[in-house]
């Protein structure tokens, strides 16, 4: 698999980093998890073909996460493309399409075949050569999802956005790398809804990835980037990495 950072910022304003995707290949197929708003742009900076994307994956319905959707979908259209798209994401992804295209935008409607998924807490869906598998993450009173994407004997984890949760913690055991929202410092924040340095460490701490990328990046913990990886490796020397966008690897 070949894995890219599309985006690894946050809804606070930042030159460098646009808001939440990511880009999975694999065989020639192309798979988003992800979609917020400047992601198609560093899409089309990776030089992939938009004709080949095989699937999105949307983990919550915060802006951060969908807002090139529809960029996307009128893209594709303007593109020729000549598949049908897999959306995925959670229970209520059905109502949440089918709102912009009866509602918002019913000039698009029907342009581009979409099959759309609804994704239970704990489904596993296969895409491709690809094994998806899903857990519910604990982000306020937003029903989100983790996902942990397998191809043979490697894969890694993408927390979307969480609270230090046990059930991402589950799905993270042992992968090849973890790529975790870390949205503030440690402090005082709203219980339940994002990950701070410390516990990012002590969740790596109990899920040994072999590689943790941090993402979901506000500017303050982007200003204080070193102490943060630090912070998150100290408990166990794990390769510890911030994201950034545009960021490859290969597992
Ligand atoms: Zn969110
Ligand atoms: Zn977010």
């Amino acid at each position: 698999m070949k894995i890219t950072l599309l985006g690894t910022g946050t809804s606070y304003p930042d030159p460098e980093r646009v808001q939440s995707g990511i880009l999975v290949e694999q065989d020639g197929r192309l798979m988003i998890l992800d979609i917020g708003s400047g992601v198609l742009h560093r899409l089309v900076q990776t030089g992939a073909d938009v004709k080949s994307i095989d699937s999105v994956f949307i983990s919550h319905f915060h802006v951060d996460h969908c807002s090139d959707f529809m960029p996307l979908y009128q893209t594709l259209m303007m593109s020729g493309y000549d598949r049908s798209l897999h959306l995925f994401g959670p229970l209520t992804v059905n109502e949440w399409f089918n709102t912009l295209n009866d509602r918002i935008y019913p000039y698009l409607k029907g342009r581009v075949p979409v099959e759309v998924t609804p994704l239970k807490e704990l489904d596993t869906v296969q895409v491709g050569s690809l094994t998806i598998r899903c857990c519910k993450s604990k982000h306020g009173t937003v029903d989100g999802r983790a996902v942990r994407v397998e191809h043979k004997d490697h894969s890694f984890v993408y927390s979307s956005d969480t609270a230090p949760s046990s059930d991402v913690l589950g799905l993270a055991k042992g992968t090849d790398v973890l790529i975790h929202e870390c949205m503030w410092l440690d402090g005082k924040h709203p219980e339940g809804v994002h990950t701070a340095p410390s516990e990012l460490a002590r969740i790596v701490e109990l899920a040994r990835p072999k590689r943790i990328i941090a993402s979901h990046l506000s500017p303050e913990v982007v200003s204080n980037g070193s102490r943060v990886a630090t912070i998150i490796g100290q408990n166990t020397g794990t390769d510890v990495a911030m994201g950034r966008d545009l960021m490859t690897f290969m597992i």
